[in-house]
């Protein structure tokens, strides 16, 4: 096993290797679900109380709602320019997307993101890992 594969997969306990750079599509700043408690926030009343918790959710306004929740885009993204207006600043969920965690509660990356995950193990590798462990 290589280096990196065991940083990942021991140390960081990654399933994927992620890949690529952002490319500034605005995707992830444009429609975006608010997560709390295991669930999507689905009403205007849960999220103002939720704005009270951490500064992130003031910038948020809610564009739609579809059968997920609520959908919000961002105020500090900059269309014209594709920028984040206060990207030095940015908060910690902005700085680390996208991650593998925030997949693991739900979310759907758009497929025009720069960044691309790829399985650490290929299936191959896990069928092969599963057949030896059922076979002790
Ligand atoms: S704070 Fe910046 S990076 Fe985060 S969602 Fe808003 S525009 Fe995007
Ligand atoms: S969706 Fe991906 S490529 Fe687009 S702005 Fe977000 S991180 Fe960058």
């Amino acid at each position: 096993m290589g280096f990196k594969k065991f940083i990942y997969k021991y140390i960081l306990k990654r399933k994927y290797y992620r890949t690529g750079h952002c490319i500034r599509c605005g995707a992830c700043c444009s429609k975006i679900y608010v997560n709390h408690k295991k669930d999507t926030i689905k009403s205007e009343e849960e999220f103002e109380k939720l704005k009270k918790l951490h500064p992130f959710y003031t910038y948020l306004e809610v564009i739609d709602k579809d059968d997920n929740g609520l959908v919000f885009k961002c105020n500090k993204f900059d269309k014209e320019k594709r920028i984040c207006t206060i990207h030095k600043f940015r908060p910690g969920i902005c700085r680390r997307y996208p991650s593998e965690v925030i997949f693991k509660m739900g979310a759907v990356m758009s497929e025009d993101c720069g960044f691309k995950f790829t399985p650490i193990e290929s299936f191959s590798q896990v069928f092969e890992q599963v057949k030896k462990k059922y076979k002790n």
